[in-house]
């Protein structure tokens, strides 16, 4: 599998982090997108989370499979903000998904160079 389909192995940013975003995002706000059901409330009257992720040992109650083997969104197209904004680290761009990677025991990514 390429780096580029790398998250799909992963998923361990779904489980390490509280997933916090503006409550105007979700479907109980017009325009909203992110289905209000799965949220549940934030740190700040403004701000909301996904259901899971606001505890001890988070993980998204939209994350589907088996973390380090095979994941998927069940609401990728209405995924919040914060994981739009999430870029998956290829030699060390993003170390927070260095550090959730690590939590489950996966290596950083690293882009390989082929040589002619
Ligand atoms: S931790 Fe990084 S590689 Fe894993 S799913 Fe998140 S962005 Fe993708
Ligand atoms: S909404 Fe989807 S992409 Fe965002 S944390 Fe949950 S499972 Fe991961």
């Amino acid at each position: 599998m390429s780096l580029a389909n790398a998250c799909l192995t992963c998923g361990a940013c779904c489980s390490s982090f509280r997933v916090s975003f503006y409550w105007g995002e979700a479907t109980g706000a017009p325009n909203g997108y992110v289905p209000s059901e799965l949220t549940e409330a934030g740190y700040h009257p403004h701000l909301i989370c996904m259901q899971g992720t606001n505890q001890k040992q988070p993980r998204c109650v939209a994350l589907q499979g088996e973390i380090g083997q095979s994941v998927s969104c069940s609401i990728y197209a209405d995924r919040p903000s914060p994981c739009r904004e999430f870029d998956m680290s290829i030699d060390g761009s993003n170390p927070s998904c260095d550090k959730a990677r690590s939590k489950f025991g996966l290596l950083p990514l690293i882009s390989v160079i082929e040589v002619a």
